[in-house]
């Protein structure tokens, strides 16, 4: 590119440049390396209902890396997304999600529980999305209407066409859809309406404020009665006090996770 700008001009990267250039090009390799050698982990947080019982978890993704230790979606699914890996990683997370339901169908307190996972929009922009899903449950045995997909709505208004039809030929197997981060998006209500979605995920902004602030309170209360208006199912994400869960009961809403009820944790600390 700069040859073709004509001899002369004078092209250089500012050092901060090369070094974001070269650091990204640094993870972009190790996060090749994270997948072929295994260092992905599914870490899964509870979802409780109001009787403090399990009914589910969220398979919740975590690089297990040699040398700087258990390292946060927040730092490489965004350029896991940008240079395609998310697709594979989706991939695996949605295997060892499906793995998991399997060895709880055999454990009579554990066959029912359900598990959510997360969707990024390149993954379900991928033409053969819906078949790569039913590849893998079929292949791991997994009840299809225990898997639950968690899609945003900045997600959805991507492509809403493609994003309805896909979800629509996996809702013939069952799987189930919940819509994440609720309320922080530009869903319109039209979408809600023609989405086969069976729960809406009350985004963590409307829970912390919850007893200080009234409106936090009357958004709940307005999303919750959507729901049900709808015959959805509705659930709070980033619980973390017990009044925050009283709250959100008062109002309706009665199933919860955060981490009052427990943080994303190791299966065998599960
Ligand atoms: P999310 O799907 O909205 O997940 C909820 C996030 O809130 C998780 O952060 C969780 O650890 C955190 N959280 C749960 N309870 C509480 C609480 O009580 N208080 C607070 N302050 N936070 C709480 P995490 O695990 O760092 O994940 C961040 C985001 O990364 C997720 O947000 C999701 O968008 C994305 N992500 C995680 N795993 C995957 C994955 O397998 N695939 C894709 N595409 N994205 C993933
Ligand atoms: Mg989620
Ligand atoms: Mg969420
Ligand atoms: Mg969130």
């Amino acid at each position: 590119r700069a040859k073709e700008d004509g001899r002369n001009t004078v092209r250089f990267f500012n050092p901060e440049m090369q070094q974001g250039v070269l650091e990204r090009l640094a993870l972009e390799k190790s996060l090749r390396i994270a997948l072929q050698e295994g260092q992905l982990r599914l870490f899964y947080q509870p979802q409780v209902d109001h009787q403090g019982r399990i009914t589910g978890v969220e398979g919740l993704v975590r690089w297990q890396h040699p040398q700087r230790g258990l390292v946060p979606p927040g730092e490489f699914i965004p350029l896991a997304e940008e240079t395609g890996l998310i697709v594979p990683m989706g991939q695996w997370v949605l295997q060892a999600a499906c793995e998991q339901l399997v060895r709880w169908a055999q454990v009579p307190e554990r066959r029912d529980w359900c598990i959510a996972v997360n969707i990024s929009g390149r993954q379900l922009r991928q033409p053969d999305f819906v078949a790569q899903v039913v590849q893998v449950l079929a292949q791991t045995g997994a009840a299809p209407e225990l898997l639950k997909l968690e899609l945003t709505e900045t997600l959805l208004l991507e492509n809403p066409q493609d994003a309805i039809q896909k979800m629509a030929a996996l809702q013939k197997y069952r799987v189930r859809f919940s819509l994440d981060d609720f309320g922080t998006g530009y869903s319109s209500l039209a979408y809600l309406r023609d989405l086969p979605l069976s729960q809406l995920k009350i985004d963590k902004s409307f829970v912390n404020n919850l007893g200080q602030d009234d409106r936090a309170t009357a958004i709940v209360r307005t999303i919750v009665t959507m729901a049900n208006n709808l015959g959805l199912d509705v659930i709070a994400e980033g619980v973390e006090t017990a009044e925050q869960q009283q709250a959100l009961s008062a109002n309706g809403c009665l199933i919860y996770q955060g981490y009052l009820f427990g943080k994303p944790v190791p299966i065998e600390e599960l």
